[in-house]
C-alpha cells in the first residue's frame, strides 16, 4: 500500500504576488524564517522575496515550509476567481501547506504542497452543499480521490500519455469534423484550482462538517478496476441513461465507463437500443423512470449552485431558435458561412441517444460534425444542455424552416456518475458503494494507502 501522498495545486501565476504568512515558515528548510507580509517578485533570472527586513534572492524557485503545520496558513492576496464566468472577482484567499514558487515564463508560478485528504475536504466542501446526504458525500470523496489519484498514477509512468484532444477546424478526409476535448496535464504541479481540474480555495471558506466526516470514513479509498485506478467521470444528469465514454471522448472502451440504466428496477435488456434514431426519439419525447427525472428543489441544490435550481428542469427540456437565430449561431460557432439552416440531420447516436454525428444542411454548405461537445457547442450561445437532442422544423418556406425546436435529454456528457441520480439515490438510503456500483458497473472500492 501507499503512503497519503502530499500533492501539488497551481493557484495563480503573476508578475509578482503579495502574500501574508501567519506563522514562521522556513526558507528552503533552511534555518531562514519568514513572516508575515512578504513581496516575491522576478529579479532578472531569479525570485526575489522581500519583507521590511530582508531580501532574499532564488534561482528558478523557492519553498516555504510552515513550523505549525496545523496551525499556519499563508493568505494570497487578489486571486481571481470564477475566469471568464460572469462573477468574475478578486479575494484573499488562505491556505496551509507549503508554499512553492517558481519561475515560468516570466511569471511566478504559485504552488501549494498539501496532504491529499485536506485538499479533498477543501474541493467537496466548495462543490457540495451542506445539506447533501452523508451516502452522497461519501461517494463523490471516492470519486474526488480516485480522479486525483488517477492523476499521479499518470504522471508517474509519464509515459504513452493519452491523448488530450482531438481538435480540428478543418474537415477530415471523410470531409467531416470529429472533435472532442479532454483536460490537458499541467506541468510544474499536479492539477490546477481553477474549474479546469477542481476548483480549489484552500481554508478560504470554513470546511463543511458533514464533508469532513465523508472524508474521514473513506480515507484512502480508490475506485479500481482490473488494477487500474479508475478515470472517474461524472455529468449532472445522465437523462435516464448513461453514456460511454468512446462516444464522448478518445475511442477507447473502459469496461466501468460503459452505459448503464439510471434505475434499480429495469433491466438494459428491457431497454430498445437508443443509438436506433427511432428509438432515441421516443425516448427523449418520453419521461422513463430514473433517478434523476427529479424536481425536488432540496435534493437539487445538494449539487447545482442556486441559479440552476431556479432554471428549470434538466431531465427533459426544450427550446426554440428562429432561423436568424440559429443561423447566426452556427455560423459564429462554426466560423464558416453555412448561410440559411435547411437542416440538422442526426447521423449517429451513442447509447444514451446522445448525437455523435450531426449533418449540418445550410443554403451555402453542408458539414457533419461531432463528437458531443462540438456538436453542444455549435448549437447554443454558450453550451447546449446535452446533446441528446430531436430536432423539428417548423414553418418552411422555400424549403428553408422558420423555427427549429430541439427538444433534449439530461445535462453534460453523460457519462460515468450522474450526480442528480446520486443524489435522489443517496436521499433514498442507498449506500455510497451502491451508489458508485450503479454507475461504475464492475469497479470495485479499494484503500490505496
Ligand atoms: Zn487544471
Ligand atoms: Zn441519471
Amino acid at each position: 500500500m501507499e503512503t497519503s501522498p502530499n500533492i501539488l495545486v497551481g493557484i495563480l501565476s503573476k508578475k509578482s504576488i503579495s502574500f501574508y504568512l501567519s506563522g514562521k515558515y522556513r526558507v528552503n528548510n533552511s534555518e531562514t524564517t519568514l513572516f508575515g507580509n512578504v513581496q516575491a517578485q522576478i529579479n532578472r533570472n531569479s525570485i526575489q522575496i522581500s519583507n521590511s527586513e530582508i531580501k532574499l534572492d532564488f534561482k528558478n524557485e523557492v519553498v516555504l515550509l510552515p513550523c505549525a503545520i496545523s496551525s499556519d496558513y499563508f493568505e494570497l492576496k487578489d486571486v481571481t476567481i470564477g475566469i471568464d464566468f460572469h462573477w468574475e472577482q478578486k479575494e484573499d484567499q488562505k491556505f496551509q501547506g507549503a508554499l512553492k514558487l517558481l519561475i515560468n515564463d516570466d511569471n511566478i508560478e504559485v504552488i501549494n504542497i498539501i496532504p491529499i485528504e485536506n485538499y479533498l475536504a477543501s474541493v467537496i466542501s466548495s462543490e457540495m452543499n451542506a445539506n447533501s446526504s452523508l451516502n452522497l458525500l461519501k461517494a463523490h470523496a471516492i470519486i474526488s480521490r480516485s480522479w486525483i489519484i488517477a492523476q499521479i498514477e499518470k504522471q508517474k509512468k509519464a509515459v504513452n500519455e493519452k491523448a488530450f484532444s482531438e481538435n480540428s477546424q478543418k474537415p477530415d478526409s471523410e470531409g467531416e469534423i470529429i472533435n472532442w476535448y479532454d483536460r490537458k496535464d499541467h506541468q510544474n504541479y499536479l492539477v490546477c484550482a481553477d474549474d479546469h481540474c477542481q476548483r480549489y480555495q484552500g481554508i478560504t471558506r470554513s470546511h463543511n462538517a458533514n464533508v469532513i466526516k465523508a472524508i474521514r470514513e473513506t480515507q484512502g479509498q480508490i475506485l479500481k478496476y482490473d488494477n487500474e485506478v479508475c478515470d472517474t467521470r461524472y455529468s449532472k444528469s445522465c437523462g435516464g441513461v448513461s453514456e460511454s465514454y468512446k462516444n464522448c471522448w478518445e475511442t477507447i472502451d473502459y469496461p466501468y465507463l460503459t452505459s448503464v440504466v439510471d434505475n434499480k428496477e429495469n433491466d438494459k435488456n428491457i431497454l430498445p437500443k437508443l443509438t436506433n434514431e427511432e428509438n432515441a426519439i421516443k425516448w427523449i419525447n418520453s419521461s422513463p423512470k430514473a433517478f434523476c427525472d427529479t424536481t425536488d428543489k432540496k435534493i437539487l441544490s445538494q449539487v447545482l449552485n442556486d441559479y440552476d435550481v431556479e432554471t428549470g428542469n434538466s431531465f427533459r427540456w426544450k427550446i426554440e431558435y428562429s432561423q436568424k437565430e440559429i443561423a447566426e449561431i452556427i455560423n459564429e460557432k462554426s466560423n464558416m458561412d453555412f448561410g440559411q439552416i435547411i437542416d440538422l440531420i442526426p447521423v449517429e447516436r451513442g447509447d444514451s441517444a446522445r448525437l455523435i454525428k450531426l449533418k449540418i444542411v445550410g443554403t451555402k454548405k453542408t458539414l457533419t460534425i461531432g463528437k458531443e461537445l462540438e456538436i453542444r457547442k455549435w448549437l447554443s450561445k454558450s453550451h447546449l444542455y446535452s446533446s441528446a437532442i430531436t430536432i423539428e422544423k417548423q414553418n418552411l418556406k422555400n424549403n428553408i424552416p422558420e423555427q427549429f425546436i430541439i427538444k433534449g435529454a439530461g445535462w453534460g456528457h453523460g457519462v460515468g456518475l450522474c450526480q442528480i441520480g446520486a443524489a435522489v439515490m443517496g436521499e433514498k438510503g442507498y449506500s455510497h458503494t451502491e451508489i458508485l456500483n450503479h454507475y461504475y458497473k464492475g469497479a470495485v472500492v479499494e484503500n490505496y494507502y
